[in-house]
């Protein structure tokens, strides 16, 4: 008999630091300011403050409660470095014995030079981005190296059983792909007794080292997207985890296994589990539904009820949560436990690091601490916890009854709209519209929007929070950048110009900064990639525009120059999606408010005399939902709140909108959906790939597919820019080709900005002439 599963646990906690301790280790490791040992001593102080952190929040030190899931870049890459998943391309990192050093692990994380990184891509339907591992019918699964078993070791010598946290084998290769050379079709699930005979292994070490659980998660069968079938999914489960429970590991041990499945409903997935034999299952009970058929008469089996929100930052309803729980265990024999329900990964560290927040807003929120706080107070029940219970109660009503949270004005607005505001006149009426007032040649060049951040910009704005310079002396700062970008375009001889996005910090968070109905942070960073964290702004009450937000600085930027200047804003789902959003209305109503706020903004806009505007929603791909029955409603509504926000565009304004990330095949329907008059998106690293499917699509608006990659400061050549419109204008004709590089500019330096764009200029002018 394994030792029960801990009553109350989370699924794991963030790895970066209160205060982004992690990120700035490694990223002084990078740079060669401080060494190996100082990093790896760092981290190792990290893990134990994390763990005593945890502790005194309550969680038992001796029951596995606590999780280890220590990583230095990403979970997903540090699995494929334990079980020696290395493309070969990295090979001369390798040691002796296979493992790769501190360095080598980022030089895969990262790149060095020619040797690119692992592709990095998002997390399900989160904003983190994971390294997708690279598999190919050699790859050589091999136990390589055992971090994850040396972090536990090391919680056990301070006196802390933890749990170990592993993604599991069947999502590792569903995230994986076919790496290069691969023989077509092949598919790296074909790869999973060999996976999992690595995962044996390394069951066994912990075995060994004295662990009694391991969590495994499992998050790829809450997805019914992927291009293998849900049956083989299904089948790939129960062949995985019959041989990992099988008694046959090595050294006769292994510690009991509990499957976590965040992020959506797992559905009957879990009896393929359960009839595996693994001894606990976690299912995610904010975002999975109805899961009470699927578990009804399962035994021997613990089920692990995520009813504490993982993603996101408001307080539980605990009567609710308890409710949930208890229907749960109304229906199977199981015992059921309590957890959160995605890891903590996802949320900041506590709210006690924000004293600036109103107090009202403050105690409606639970970050990463207070949320252990309310898994505990569950598994302890009202009746030993009724001050918990009480403390929550409170926050649910006052935010339910507080001023802002639901405005009349904003919600009869929202309620008035009819398809009429989501629609515009038919594309030929704008196109003669647009052309009378617009001068433009054929292939004319732009860019996304952003020129480089600057340190001085990010200077003035730090100086302005400081107080140290004046708002007069920042809107100055900002209005000599204007005037340098739009100089060095009009030198460049671009067609239609930017004012270069210096003011944004951050293209939601400076919008939620001008918007009634959010919040920002001071602390509240998540991690999104590697080292880097964003501060997610919270979305808490009816969303209204009280002034124009950027249309001082446009029209500033048209008044400096004969040529167009493109006004710039950030789409409704974009800004939902890149914010911590309300649990008590539907997404599809606050999408509604933002969109209104937006088209107020395009109103102004015009009337400052812009005559282009581009609306960027680069995370419409994101939210798409990872059950393909939630996705039309997703689409319906996302689509829709962006025809809302550009709507009301006069015929003559041509509306832009930008996209990140080629791989839209499944979203392509709705970006015709969205009816803009030009849609640029990222194309050039995937060298144009998806121009047949835009083809294919009968899309006959103006299309921007990237003719260079912004990630590198790679100076792309003339000629090849040139053969690539050319490949493009040959696919979808010229007419409707614009010409821009894949995404904005702020994170590039000027030297390789002003030559990359200088190539593309003059790309676009051979191409023309050529005809
Ligand atoms: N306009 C934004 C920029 O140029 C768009 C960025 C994005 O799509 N991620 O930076
Ligand atoms: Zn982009």
């Amino acid at each position: 008999m394994p030792a029960p599963f801990p009553a109350a646990t989370i699924l794991g906690y963030p790895r970066i630091g209160p205060r982004r301790e992690l990120k700035r280790a490694v990223e002084s490791f990078w740079s060669g300011r401080s060494d190996a040992d100082t990093l790896l001593s760092t981290a190792r102080e990290l893990r134990a403050r994390t763990r005593t952190r945890l502790a005194e929040l309550g969680l038992r030190p001796d029951d596995a409660s606590i999780p280890s899931d220590f990583a230095f870049y990403d979970q997903v890459w540090s699995v494929a470095a334990q079980i020696g998943a290395i493309p070969t391309r990295f090979d001369h990192l390798r040691d002796a014995t296979g493992a790769l050093d501190l360095a080598g692990h980022f030089t895969v994380a990262r790149g060095e030079g020619d040797l690119a990184p692992l592709e990095m891509t998002k997390w399900f339907d989160s904003n983190y981005h994971y390294l997708v591992p690279e598999i190919g019918p050699d790859t050589e699964f091999r136990l390589v190296e055992t971090a994850s078993v040396t972090h536990f070791a090391e919680a056990l010598a301070e006196g802390v059983l933890t749990r170990p946290v592993l993604v599991g084998p069947v999502t590792f290769l569903l995230l994986s792909k076919a790496a290069d050379g691969a023989p077509a079709g092949f598919d790296p699930l074909s790869r999973l007794d060999d996976v999992v005979a690595v995962y044996a292994e390394l069951l066994a070490a912990f075995a060994q080292a004295g662990a009694t659980w391991v969590q495994l998660d499992e998050p790829a069968l809450v997805s019914d997207t992927w291009d293998t079938p849900r049956e083989q999914v299904k089948a790939a489960v129960r062949r995985a985890y019959s041989a990992l429970t099988a008694a046959s590991i090595p050294d006769g041990g292994r510690p009991a296994l509990f499957v976590a499945a965040p992020y959506n409903r797992l559905g009957c997935a879990i009896r393929d589990l359960a009839a595996s034999g693994v001894e606990a299952v976690g299912v995610d009970l904010v975002k999975g539904e109805a899961p009470e058929q699927d578990v009804a008469g399962i035994e021997n089996v613990t089920l692990v009820a995520g009813v504490v929100d993982g993603h996101n930052i408001w307080r539980t309803d605990l009567d609710a949560a308890a409710a949930k729980v208890a229907a749960l265990s109304s229906v199977g024999a199981a015992r059921v436990t309590v957890s959160t329900s995605t890891s903590l990964l996802h949320v900041p560290h506590t709210t006690a690091d924000e004293p600036d927040l109103p107090a009202d807003l403050r105690s409606w929120l639970a970050f990463a601490d207070e949320k252990v706080g309310e898994v505990l107070a569950l598994a302890a029940g009202e009746a030993a916890a009724p001050e918990a219970f009480q403390t929550n109660r409170t926050a649910v009503t006052s935010r339910r009854d507080a001023v802002g949270v639901l405005v009349p004005s904003v919600r009869e607005r929202t309620a008035a709209l009819t398809d009429a505001d989501a629609t515009r006149s038919d594309y030929a009426t704008r196109v003669a519209a647009q052309d009378a007032v617009l001068d433009l040649p054929a292939l004319p060049t732009t860019t996304i929007g952003s020129f480089p951040q600057t340190t001085e910009l990010r200077q003035a704005r730090a100086r302005l929070r400081k107080g140290e310079i004046d708002d007069a002396a920042y809107t100055e700062a900002m209005r000599a950048e204007i005037r340098e970008v739009i100089g060095l375009q009009e030198r460049l001889g671009l067609d239609v110009l930017v004012h270069g996005e210096p003011e944004r910090n951050d293209m939601v968070q400076y919008f939620a900064e001008h918007l009634d109905g959010f919040a920002t942070t001071q602390n509240g960073w998540v991690q999104s990639y590697g080292s880097r964290c964003t501060r997610p702004s919270i979305l808490w009450g009816d969303v209204s525009r009280p002034a124009p937000i950027t249309v001082d600085w446009s029209r500033y930027a048209a008044s400096l120059t004969d040529k167009p200047v493109k006004g710039m804003l950030t789409g409704p789902v974009t800004i939902l999606a890149w914010s911590f959003v309300r649990d008590d209305v539907p997404l599809a109503e606050t999408a509604n408010q933002v969109a209104l706020a937006l088209r107020d903004e395009i109103t102004d806009l015009e009337a400052a005399g812009i005559g282009i505007i581009q609306v960027d929603e680069p995370a419409l791909r994101e939210l798409l939902p990872l059950r393909r029955d939630q996705q039309p409603a997703y689409l319906d509504w996302s689509v829709r709140a962006f025809r809302v926000a550009t709507g009301g565009a006069a015929d003559a304004t041509q509306v832009h909108t930008h996209l990140c990330y080629s791989e839209f095949g499944e979203v392509i329907g709705a970006i015709d959906g969205l009816d803009a008059d030009v849609t640029s998106i990222e194309a050039a690293r995937s060298r144009m790939e998806i121009l047949p499917a835009v083809a294919e699509a009968g899309f006959e608006r103006g299309i921007g597919p990237g003719v260079y990659d912004i990630h590198s400061p790679r100076v792309p050549s003339e000629q090849e820019i040139a053969e690539l419109l050319t490949a493009a204008r040959a696919s979808i004709g010229g007419r409707k080709l614009w010409v821009n590089p894949d995404c904005g500019l702020k994170t590039r330096g000027y030297p390789e900005t002003i030559a990359s764009l200088q190539n593309m200029v003059s790309a676009a002018r051979a191409v023309r002439q050529a005809g």
